[in-house]
C-alpha cells in the first residue's frame, strides 16, 4: 500500500498499527514524508508495521496492489526471523547471504555491511563484518535494563573521533542518535550515529549555525533533486535535506584588495 492510498478502518488493531507508523515514518530512515518519486510503502501483511521509502528498502517497482515486506513474503515462522546484528526483531528486514535476516538499516550503518545488489538492497553481506563487533556491548540496551540483550548482534561506535561508546544501530535509532551527514560528494551521503552525549553535543552547535544555513540548503536542495536522476542519488539528497548538516561549513575564500 502506498501513502495517500489508506483507509480508514474501525478495527482498533488496525488504528493502532497506523498509529505507529505514523510516528514512526519510514523503517529504515525514520522519515515521516513520501515523495512522487519516492513514496513511502506499507507492508500489507496481517499484524506487521513495516512502512518504507521505495528507495530505503530496495523496491525496483512499486506494485499497484497490494505490497509484502520480505518478512512478511517468505514462508518462514515468524518468530524465527531475527536480525543477525541486533536483538530488535521488528522492522525492515533482508535476508541475508548466510541465510538469516538483517535489518536494511544496521546494514546501512554498520560500516563493513554491504549490499550485493545495491539497487535491491539485497541479499545482506555480513562477511566482511570484523569479529570484534559482534564482541561489543550495547549501552543503551545496558542503561535501559536489557542486559541479556546488550551483548547479542554487532555494535557500531559513536562517530565522534576518539569515543568508544558501541550501540545497536537498532537502539540508536529509537532514541534518534543516528544522521546522514554530507560526504565527501554534494551527492554522497555518510551514514553516522553518536552517543547521547556527543549528538547533544552536536545539536547544540547545529542550532547555533542554523539561522545563517537554513536559506542556503534549501536553495542548494532544489537545484540538485531536479539535475540528477539516478535513484540512489536522489534518495540521497532527499534524505539528507530534512535532516541536519552536521559537517562545519567551510569559510569563505578571503578576499583580496588591491
Ligand atoms: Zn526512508
Ligand atoms: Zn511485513
Ligand atoms: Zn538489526
Ligand atoms: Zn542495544
Ligand atoms: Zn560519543
Amino acid at each position: 500500500m502506498v501513502s495517500g492510498e489508506r483507509c480508514l478502518a474501525a478495527d482498533d488493531d488496525i488504528l493502532v498499527n497506523n498509529m505507529k507508523e505514523m510516528i514512526g515514518g519510514c523503517c529504515v530512515c525514520s522519515d515521516e514524508r513520501g515523495w512522487a518519486e519516492n513514496p513511502l510503502v506499507y507492508c500489507d501483511g496481517h499484524g506487521c508495521n513495516v512502512a518504507v521509502h521505495q528507495a530505503c528498502y530496495g523496491i525496483v517497482q512499486v506494485p499497484t496492489g497490494p505490497w509484502f515486506c520480505r518478512k512478511c513474503e517468505s514462508q518462514e515462522r515468524a518468530a524465527r526471523v531475527r536480525c543477525e546484528l541486533c536483538p530488535h526483531k521488528d522492522g525492515a528486514l533482508k535476508r541475508t547471504d548466510n541465510g538469516g535476516w538483517a535489518h536494511v538499516v544496521c546494514a546501512l550503518y554498520i560500516p563493513e555491511v554491504e549490499f550485493a545488489n545495491v539497487s535491491t538492497m539485497e541479499p545482506i553481506v555480513l562477511q566482511s563484518v570484523p569479529h570484534d563487533r559482534y564482541n561489543k556491548t550495547c549501552y543503551i540496551c545496558e542503561d535501559q535494563g536489557r542486559e541479556s540483550k546488550a551483548a547479542s548482534g554487532a555494535c557500531m561506535t559513536c562517530n565522534k573521533h576518539g569515543c568508544r561508546q558501541a550501540f545497536h544501530v537498532t537502539c540508536a535509532q529509537f532514541a534518534g542518535l543516528l544522521c546522514e551527514e554530507q560526504g565527501s560528494d554534494a551527492d554522497n551521503v555518510k551514514y553516522c550515529g553518536y552517543c547521547k552525549y556527543h549528538y547533544s553535543k552536536l545539536k547544540h552547535k547545529e542550532r547555533d549555525r542554523h539561522k545563517l544555513k537554513h536559506r542556503k540548503s534549501l536553495e542548494l536542495g532544489t537545484s540538485l533533486i531536479t539535475s540528477i536522476s539516478s535513484a540512489d542519488k536522489v534518495r540521497a539528497l532527499l534524505l539528507s535535506l530534512p535532516l541536519p548538516h552536521l559537517l562545519p561549513l567551510s569559510p569563505p575564500p578571503p578576499l583580496v584588495e588591491h
